[in-house]
């Protein structure tokens, strides 16, 4: 072991697997490790990195908002914190009914989402809560009583009540849901199950469904959002709109921040003193937040991980690899189904090769770079990921 990793192995807690090396610097879709290690990076921190390492407007932004006011608690407001909140409410389509809470990650957004649904009770007996199975909604309590892996809930239950996971299908949707439920939570993509793709008119029934039965839509865009599909969010794709939405890795571009944005009769659940977080909306995170958002409109972002999306679908069908079944997801979320379980072998070997994807699972890739990528990145993936495939 190197002295890193013995380091690591000695102080961290033992939440994570060894860590694949050390990253010391990185600049627009390349990271370089302790070694001086170059890696085209096609994973952006899990979908967070929207515009690549050590962006312009990143650092412009942070520098002058920590120069001049980074945290103030929620006793008071701040034009970032204004300007964000009313930026998410046309980017979500959410529009004057809109409102926005802000936290800090993703597991805290769909904390708060959680909270919501238990405050949709009806006449009291909407008790149920329902979610997908093999979904993911993250690590905290309430987060965890949402994910849909037994594996990741057994050695911390009890966790809190009422949710039951249920088939990603419009028939096991219709079977479950009634006046008793409170709220659906659902990925319009499921990122950390592999990149799987919902079942075709799953969003728009599940909306139906829905109204039908006074249950909230609560769409979990925390991967999907900020323009990783294609779209603002994916559920713009399906042509609806939830009654919430949380997002979070990709609209700090680096920095933590999340939110909840709730659409019409939604936006009057909470009441003061309901709910709350000390960073939450603090200055520095939400003027980074808007530099980010800034660019990623000014510079016509989501088109181009539409467009982009489309041409690494085409590199990966030129590869015509047996290894390689399927291609899931859009946009800039692409997972790769495998004939056999070689994920982990084949993301060490593209690793080998200086690119960074990831093995979702056994037999997954999840490719997800930055929405910045451009024609030489992705020339590179293309002669870095072949080698990689060769190389098996
Ligand atoms: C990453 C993720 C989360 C959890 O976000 P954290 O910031 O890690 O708490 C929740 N839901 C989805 C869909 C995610 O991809």
């Amino acid at each position: 072991m190197t002295a890193w990793q013995d380091r690591f192995s000695a102080s961290m807690m033992r939440t994570m697997a060894m860590p694949l090396a050390s990253l010391v610097r990185g600049e627009g879709c390349y990271v370089w490790d302790d070694e001086g290690t170059e890696y085209l990076d096609f994973l952006s921190g899990i979908a967070v990195n929207s515009l690549g390492h050590a962006h312009p407007a990143i650092v412009a932004a942070i520098s002058s908002q920590v120069a001049t006011l980074a945290h103030v608690s929620n006793y008071f407001s701040t034009p970032p914190q204004l300007e964000l909140a009313e930026r998410l409410k046309r980017l979500t389509g959410a529009g004057d009914a809109g409102r926005v809470y802000f936290c800090n990650s993703g597991a805290e957004a769909n904390e708060a989402a959680f909270k919501l649904a238990r405050l949709n009770k009806g006449q009291g007996g909407r008790t149920r809560i329902l979610a997908l199975d093999d979904s993911f909604h993250g690590r905290t309590m309430g987060a965890l009583a949402l994910t849909g892996k037994p594996h990741m809930r057994e050695a911390f239950e009890p966790v809190p009540g009422g949710v039951e996971h249920i088939d990603s299908t419009i028939r096991a949707l219709e079977n479950a849901i009634d006046g008793t439920v409170a709220a659906l939570f659902l990925e319009p993509v499921k990122g950390e199950a592999g990149v799987l793709d919902l079942p075709d008119g799953f969003l728009t029934r599940a909306r139906e469904l829905c109204t039908e039965h006074g249950v909230l839509l609560i769409l979990d865009e925390i991967q999907t959002g900020i323009g990783r599909t294609g779209s603002w969010f994916a559920y713009q794709q399906a042509g609806i709109i939830p009654d919430a939405v949380t997002m979070a890795k990709g609209m700090g571009g680096g920095v933590p921040i999340g939110a909840l944005v709730t659409f019409g009769a939604a936006s009057d659940l909470y009441t003061r003193g309901q709910h709350g977080s000390t960073f939450g909306g603090n200055p520095l995170m939400t003027a980074t937040a808007n530099a980010v958002l800034t660019v990623i409109e000014e510079q016509g972002l989501v088109a181009n991980a539409a467009r982009r999306g489309d041409e690494l679908r085409a590199i990966i069908a030129g590869f015509s690899s047996p290894l390689i079944t399927e291609v899931r997801g859009s946009g800039l979320l692409l997972g790769l189904g495998l004939a056999e379980p070689a994920a982990l072998k084949l993301a060490a070997a593209a690793l080998q090769n200086g690119l960074i994807v990831n093995a979702a699972n056994e037999a997954s890739i999840r490719i997800a770079p930055p929405l910045i990528v451009g024609d030489a990145e992705l020339a590179e993936f293309e002669r870095r990921f072949g080698l990689a495939l060769a190389s098996l």
